[in-house]
């Protein structure tokens, strides 16, 4: 067996998820303690040393259990949301291209022959990885070498086969139990459409999402109640309408006409229909300059009134209508990504002529659900729509303040005091963050313990190892590692 020495400085600096080459990372990513005199044994194996590897400490806050900094909801952790995908959502694949037979008619030997060359290939891979899905299957090193080397039709067949794989789904009565599991916090959209998932598997136990509410009925239901709201609203601007100049009332009159059968008449499976009808409104409300002050004022008030029209993002009823046709694994993915940790660049990332950096010292944590909503607007703009961001925001600093505390967090001791100025910048001084909670005397002192009780494991680990593969592990003969 081949036999390495470990150098244990290495190992801080490879646990590091954050790039090494970031600027004064030297200065905190390591807790300053010394090493013990005798680490472990000289050497250790290279398996483990792999194991070793493991850090005792979380580098990167989207594993953390946090707040989002915008709504206060808990969110999940990143590596839970992509665990819940890989493994409770897509089938492994060895089962998935037995499934893509009857659920998507794929008759293998019905099949062109590079179709059938293909799934032969990716059906042995898979049966030899039976823990994999598709899409991990497609990230190992064979399968890419294969795909990398082979002619287009193998890469495109397979990739071909990869999207009837991802269509495969579980039943809703399993995916509403999984999602339970993770003791979602949703905000009310989402936790409307939950409820409804949870309503419909005990109706449908083992029909999948997509099935259950596409089927006419079940859709037309969706699509009335969203009906009804868009009609609502359009009913209010056409009360603000007669207060226009007369040329001005006229082009929304029309505009309203036109958007009452875009939502009306249209087919359920026509998307785009909210923004095309602001669009319409817009179009016709634009030609400047008004004939009164107030037509302008009128006119805005209409814009915003449309703005308020619901979508997939601030009402269920949207949410089923537009994703149960993109099938159940889309419906879910974005469900539960929307509870999702995610990184937040204060200063944004693409805004023209003022881009944020991509560091961590321009990062707060978000749900999913919020930071595809603030994009790329100023806080202050988007505070004056979540007006509980500055406390939630505080609520954040203080959480991560007390992993640094406790010693689980490591490389984030300046990050509290770094942020601030971004965040007041941003929020034209409505986020004012302290930082008083932060105790890095305590942090160190608690990574020291930390380290230590981890550097114990892994000598004990080591010694188990050791008698494993000189005990009976040897002496019966079995295959060696
Ligand atoms: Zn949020």
């Amino acid at each position: 067996m081949k036999i390495l020495p470990v150098n244990l400085n290495l190992v801080y600096k490879r646990n590091n998820s954050q790039r090494i080459n970031e600027q004064n990372q030297q200065s905190y990513n390591v807790p300053s303690i010394k090493m013990p005199t005798q680490p472990l044994t000289d050497t250790i194996s290279f398996k483990r040393a792999v194991s070793f590897l493991k850090s005792p400490f979380i580098h990167d806050p989207r594993e953390l259990e946090l707040h989002c900094a915008c709504c206060g909801n808990l969110m999940l952790k990143n590596s839970v949301v992509q665990e819940f995908m890989d493994k409770k959502v897509y089938y492994p694949a060895h089962i998935a291209l037995e499934k893509i037979k009857h659920e998507q008619n794929f008759r293998v030997k019905e099949q062109p022959g590079y179709m059938q060359k293909a799934y032969s290939f990716i059906k042995n891979e898979a049966n030899k990885n039976k823990n994999l899905n598709m899409d991990e299957l497609m990230q190992t090193e064979r399968v890419s070498n294969y795909r990398r080397t082979n002619s287009k039709e193998q890469y495109q067949a397979l990739g071909e086969l990869r999207n009837k794989c991802r269509n495969i789904s579980r039943s809703i009565s399993y995916i509403v139990e999984e999602i339970e599991k993770l003791k979602p916090d949703f905000q009310n959209t989402e936790d409307t459409v939950f409820q409804e998932l949870r309503r419909y598997a005990k109706i449908y136990p083992s029909e999948n999402i997509s099935n259950i509410f596409t089927k006419p009925g079940i859709r037309a239901h969706y699509m009335k109640k969203l009906q009804d709201k868009q009609n609502a609203k359009l009913n209010k601007v056409a009360q603000l309408i007669p207060q226009l100049s007369p040329q001005y009332a006229k082009r929304a009159k029309n505009a309203y006409k036109q958007s009452y059968d875009i939502f009306n008449y249209e087919s359920s499976d026509i998307m785009h229909k909210r923004q095309r009808v602001i669009d319409l409104f817009a179009r016709a409300l634009e030609p400047m300059p008004f004939e009164q002050p107030s037509d302008r004022q009128i006119a805005d008030l209409i814009m915003k009134k449309l703005e308020t029209l619901p979508d997939s993002k601030n009402d269920a009823n949207a949410f089923i209508v537009k994703y149960a046709p993109r099938g159940s694994n889309n419906f879910v993915e974005v469900l539960v990504k929307r509870l999702r940790n995610t990184k937040e660049h204060v200063k944004p990332q693409h805004r023209f002529g003022d881009n944020g950096e991509s560091d961590k010292k321009n990062y707060i944590y978000l749900c999913g659900k919020c930071n595809h909503e603030r994009m790329t607007q100023k806080y202050d703009d988007f505070i004056a729509k979540h007006p509980q961001m500055p406390e939630n925001t505080q609520k954040q600093i203080d959480e991560i303040c007390d992993y640094i505390n406790q010693g689980k967090l490591a490389d984030y001791d300046t990050w509290p005091n770094d942020i601030k100025s971004p965040l007041g910048e941003e929020s034209e001084g409505l986020i004012i963050i302290d930082t008083k909670s932060l105790d890095l005397k305590k942090a160190k002192e608690n990574r020291k313990i930390k380290l230590e009780e981890y550097i114990e494991q892994q000598k004990h680990f080591s010694e188990k190892q050791d008698t494993l593969m000189t005990g009976p592990y040897r002496r019966h003969g079995r295959k060696k590692a």
